[in-house]
Parts: structure tokens; sequence; C-alpha cells
């Protein structure tokens, strides 16, 4: 055992399963994971809490504001609606704050929480665990029986209970690669690549069948193996906790030395009987009495099984629980560290300065160059003339009118064919001339100043220069 090994965990257990992947066996092979069907207060709070995040996931591309998703990330349109508010590309540096700052509270919040997230929140802790493992335990029954219908030859019973299994998985990953497919591309496209030929609709067709094939992989095949494997999240735990962080934990000091108090022989022993329930129901295989571990999603599974045995015992709950490693070693509080206070500095002001680009963000974008190729023209009486081209997006749903008015300097401004009407979410394109006194130009270039009006509002005042002769 190493010096690191015992510093983390303070006991005298093997440290060899640190040098494997509790999930694939010494020649390599996977290891699939039969955990026993948790029970509990944790595991019921879990249930209730996952129902409702499968509600909001389920009805969000379908709820609509004012006739609009209520989300919609089309990639491929590059369309973008949240909370009824549509964003363009050009919003991108919005998106940008928006994404610096959901890292930086993830990683915040993971100094302080830990793998919270994993075990709560996460969509493939809960599809896993709350919705396919559940119906597995419905169909092929718990851990035991999982077995024995694995070891078992086809007979009639084992073929319809796969049979079944895997029809419900399919049609599931069906629902959740439409729901995810109707997250970006809107429920009416997803209707209508439902409803007609599928001739019509091939790219979106595929879509829903990659989406579909891939989460029947993960639930029915691959599970755990995305949080102990691929998942970056995962990967940063190592990086991101340290001994004040929140997480399920095995209090070593209360349950060592572990063993079974009829064959202590007079040693005095922990509260840890070593009955290994906690090990039978983790979804990823590990043994939490290890210490903290890459592989724990923190699903809570062990705490519900420890205090079921902890109450036939007759002793205080909690020898698995929530705590820090320096709550267990020394009874530490949680307290804020110089770490946690900076991410926390960091993170309000990402956040106060994303409110302020949201709140500023204006309802159109104009775009004013000067006419490509042209330079100035004479228009008589020391006056001159330049032809500019406008350019102006409309990011609301809702048709305008748009008024360009000059504000400085003194001079007029004329729409080639009138005033600018835009369709909501669209584009549209004008030209106008700008007639200034030689009097006021400043050398060859002058700055000129645009106001826009939308609906009578100004909304934006644009800059470009005006080009004039030299003196
Ligand atoms: S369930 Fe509790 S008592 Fe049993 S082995 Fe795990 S930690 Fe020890
Ligand atoms: S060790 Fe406990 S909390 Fe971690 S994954 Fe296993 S059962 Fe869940």
């Amino acid at each position: 055992m190493s010096d690191t090994d015992r510093k983390l965990t303070n006991i005298d257990v093997p440290s060899e399963f640190r040098d494997r992947i509790a999930t694939i066996d010494d020649g390599g092979k996977r290891k699939w994971v039969y955990p026993r069907k948790p029970k509990g207060r944790f595991y019921d709070a879990r249930s209730w809490f996952a129902y409702l995040l499968l509600a909001i996931m389920f009805s969000g591309p379908f709820i609509t504001i004012n006739g609009r998703p209520l989300l919609l990330l089309n990639f491929i349109e590059r369309k973008f609606i949240i909370f009824g508010m549509a964003f363009w590309p050009q919003d991108s540096y919005i998106f940008v704050l928006a994404t610096l700052t959901f890292i930086v509270g993830i990683i915040l919040f993971t100094v302080i929480f830990g793998r919270l997230f994993c075990g709560w929140a996460c969509p493939q802790t809960i599809f896993m665990e709350m919705v396919f493992r559940k119906i597995e335990y419905l169909i092929d029954g718990n851990a035991n029986r999982q077995r024995k219908l694995k070891a078992q030859t086809w007979n009639a019973e084992k073929i319809f209970k796969r049979g079944l299994k895997h029809a419900i998985f399919w049609g599931l990953s069906f629902i959740i690669g439409n729901t995810l497919l109707a997250y970006i591309i809107g429920k009416d496209a997803l209707f209508l690549i439902i409803t007609e030929p599928v001739a019509v609709h091939f790219a979106g067709f595929s879509f829903m069948l990659i989406f579909t094939n891939l989460f029947y992989f993960i639930y029915a095949f691959f599970r755990e193996q995305v949080c102990t494997q691929v998942c970056p999240y995962g990967r940063l735990q190592s990086v991101l906790l340290d001994d004040k962080s929140i997480v399920v934990a095995y209090d070593f000091v209360r349950g060592e030395k572990r063993g079974n108090p009829q064959k202590a022989a007079g040693e005095t022993l922990g509260d840890c009987i070593d009955c290994n329930q906690c090990v039978e129901v983790c979804p990823t295989g590990i043994d939490i009495r290890n210490g903290t571990q890459l592989e724990c999603v923190n699903c809570t599974a062990c705490i519900d099984a420890c205090d079921t045995v902890m109450d036939k015992l007759k002793r205080p709950r909690g020898l698995i629980r929530y705590d820090s490693f320096g709550g267990i070693e020394n009874g530490e509080k949680l307290g804020l560290t110089f770490r946690n206070t900076g991410y926390t500095a960091i993170l309000g002001l990402l956040i106060s300065l994303f409110f302020i680009l949201l709140i500023t963000r204006t309802d159109v974008e104009t775009t004013i160059l000067r006419s490509y190729g042209t330079l100035f023209q004479a228009a008589g009486d020391n006056h001159f003339t330049n032809l500019y081209t406008v350019k102006v997006l409309n990011k609301t749903f809702d048709e305008m009118p748009i008024r360009l008015e000059l504000l400085s300097p003194q001079g007029t401004l004329t729409m080639v064919g009138g005033d600018l009407n835009i369709k909501g979410q669209d584009r549209t394109e004008g030209v106008f001339f700008v007639d200034l006194s030689g009097d006021l130009l400043k050398g060859t270039e002058t700055k000129v100043q645009v106001a826009v009006y939308a609906n009578d509002h100004l909304v934006e005042t644009v800059k470009t220069s005006f080009m004039g002769p030299r003196n």
C-alpha cells in the first residue's frame, strides 16, 4: 500500500483497486455489473427528483411561449431560441460568456459539492438508473435473478424476457432520440419527419435512427462505462476535489477495523461488519470503503444500503454519508477556502457581465458600409454625396419597419426605394445616399453617425465614414 493510499483512506486496505478498472477483468474483458436494487430515503428522493427532471426534459421542446418553443438549439440552421427569445450567430459573444460562466460554475460547484450533479441530475444517471435499470428490475428481477438469467440456456423464458426488455429499451431510446431531435429542429419539423414519407426527409430520418440506436447502445450495453471511461467531467474529478469537498464517503474512523462481530475473537471492531451490501448495490462496481474513486458517481445507493444495515444493528446511520475527507478524519466543518472564494468572485463577475450583455442586447443589428467601389460624388453647390449599403437583422419574431436618420454631421440621408421593412427573424438590405456640405467635411474621411429606428424607437446608433475630396 502506497503512502498516498494510506493518506486517502487512512486504513489498511489492498490498493490493487487503483491499478485496474472495476468493470474489466484480468483478461481485459468487460465484467458486467449486476447492482442490487437500492432501497431507502436517498433512492426515493432521487427517484422523485428524476421524475421531475424527466418531465421538464420531455416537455421542453413542446412548450411554447407565444407560439415559439421554450428551447430550440438548431445548430444546423444556426437558430437558437432560449426561453422564447431568439438568438443569432451574431450573439455568439453571449454564448461564449454563458459557456464560460457554466464551466466556472461547474468547477466551483464540484470543488464544494463533489459529484452531486452526477448522482442527482446527470441525464446519463437519470436514464440509466431511474428508467432503464428500473425496467430491467421489473422484467429480469433483482441482481441474483439477472445473473441466473444470463447463465441459463436460451429457453422460452429467456427469449421472452430478452425480447421484451430490448424492445422496450429500443422504444424508449426512440422517444429520447426524438426528443433530442425536437430540441434541435423543433417539434413541427420533427412531426413532418414522422408523418411524411422517408424520402422527403431522408437526412432527418437518418439522424432519428442514429440518435435512437446510439441511446439504445448506451443504455442496453455501454452503461456505466460512459461515466467511468468517457465522461470528461468524471475525468476532471481528480483535479477538482480536495479533502474539503463533500462526497459520498465511508467513515473509516468509525467503521474500522471492519469485520464480522461473530468472528471477532476478542478483537475490538469498528461499525463496519464487512457485509458487502454497499458494494452489491453499486452501479459502477466499486467498493466505497476504498476511499473516493473516479468511478463513484455519488449515486447514494451505498448510503441507503449501509443505513439499512445500521438500522438492523441498531447503530447510528451515516457510516457511509455525504461528508468530506477532512470532516471524517478531523470532524472539520465545510468552510470557505481561498480557492472557493476566488472561484466565487470570478463566477459573480461572469454572471453580472452575462446579464448586462443580455439586458443591453439589441433587437436589431445593423451594418452600414460605403457601397463597394464607389467614391464621393459632387452634387453641386459645394455639396457631396456618398452611397451606402445597409444590412439589418431583425432578431425578434415580429415584422418591423426600419427608418434611418443622419445624426451627425448635419446633412440629409435619402433611402433608395423608401424605408425598409423586415419580417420577424429575417434580414434585409438597402441602399441610401448621404448628402453633406463641403464646409463640414474634415479632409477625405469624415465620421458620420446614423440613427436606426425600429417602430419609431431608436434601437441603434451606427458609425461610418464619409469620403470627400482632398482640401
Ligand atoms: S454496508 Fe456498511 S457495514 Fe456493510 S460493508 Fe458496507 S460499510 Fe460496512
Ligand atoms: S460508491 Fe456508492 S455512491 Fe459511488 S457509485 Fe457506488 S453506490 Fe454510488
